[in-house]
């Protein structure tokens, strides 16, 4: 019987400590699982300023079934999960964090479901344990504010801590979006979903996450983009409210000023009032064109999503 790959896809950001802690980690999982699977661990570097590379490299020379990218520059997690899974080529892909924090000991879990005929098996946490008290408050903030104004929900508490079916690895190749969001493009897919439930760890060197202060407001602006275009629409509201108001008003200072004209208004609160009437129509035109813009800049751009510096073992 032909052992089925599975290919492991691990971005790294400053995790010089991490890497060979995680490997030993791995190691240890997979020995139970070596007889009925192969492996490629696939490192990606971002780029990061300390020995990560090094550390990586290390690993690759004693072990050919570890595979590392080095990317040109910081392109963060999402470009970096994405760099991982275009050079994957197993049955199966698992990504998976270099920090600890995604418990390895559960990818028999995995496997398992994914045997079981689901294409999609994700992590969901009941509650994000040790994390502080900002992070689980952006978080909730960030999910309600995301739902409430994208055409596409977001399931909440899930991680990226997921196993993509080839099926759907050959699907993800055909995004091209620069602006993404790992956990929003494969939960659009559709497909055979599962969710795993359980809570994250600690991180293997004890230290905190580089990542979540900058990446959140990342994150939530480039998804709020790159689902909706609401910040555009925004626009065309105010002038559509500023519109809608002003006709209201005019329409009453008209009434008032030829019935009993108990008010008084001169004839300047009637300018005033047709003024605040047409920029409101102009900000309405606005939005709208906006939208337009929106779709051409999202399609002319044809940049490269990354840069490779250097591949090892592939
Ligand atoms: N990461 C990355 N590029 C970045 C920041 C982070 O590849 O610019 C990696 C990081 O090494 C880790 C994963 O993405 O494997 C998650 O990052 P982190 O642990 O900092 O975030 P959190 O645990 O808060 O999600
Ligand atoms: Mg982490």
């Amino acid at each position: 019987m032909n052992k089925k790959l599975i290919s492991f896809v691990v971005p790294a950001y400053r995790e010089e400590k991490n890497i060979s802690l995680f490997y030993d980690e791995f190691k240890k999982t997979f020995a139970d699982l070596e007889g009925k699977y192969d492996y490629e661990l696939i490192f990606v570097n971002d780029w990061s300023p300390d020995e990560t590379w090094a550390e990586i490299l290390k690993i690759c020379e004693i072990d050919p079934n570890v595979k590392g990218i080095n990317l040109s520059r910081n392109f963060w997690k999402e470009i970096a999960l994405t760099a991982g899974i275009e050079h994957s080529l197993g049955d199966a892909v698992i990504t998976i964090d270099a920090d600890g924090q995604h418990p390895v000991e559960k990818i028999p879990q995995f496997l398992d479901s994914w045997k079981e005929w689901y294409d999609i098996v994700y992590n969901k946490r009941p509650k994000t344990e040790g994390a502080t008290w900002f992070k689980n408050f952006s978080s909730k903030i960030f999910y309600k504010i995301y739902n409430a104004v994208s055409d596409f929900k977001l399931e909440e508490y899930t991680t990226d801590y997921r196993l993509l079916d080839r099926r759907l690895v050959n699907n993800f190749k055909k995004f091209w979006e620069k602006n993404r969001m790992y956990r929003g493009l494969t939960d659009w897919m559709g497909f055979k979903k599962k969710a795993l439930i359980f809570d994250a760890k600690k991180r293997l060197d004890g230290g905190s996450s580089s990542y979540w202060y900058k990446a959140l407001y990342g994150l939530a602006v480039n998804s709020l983009t790159s689902f909706s275009v609401f910040p555009l629409k925004l626009v065309g509201y105010l002038g559509f409210l500023m519109t809608f108001i002003g006709s209201i008003l005019f329409i009453f200072v008209l009434i008032d000023r030829f019935t009993i004209n108990s008010f008084n208004f001169s004839n300047i609160t009637g300018i005033l009032l047709v003024n605040t009437i047409l920029i409101g129509i102009v900000l309405m035109s606005l939005g709208l064109i906006a939208l337009y813009i929106a779709r051409i800049h999202e399609e002319v751009q044809a940049r490269p999503m990354y840069l490779v510096d250097e591949k090892i073992n592939f």
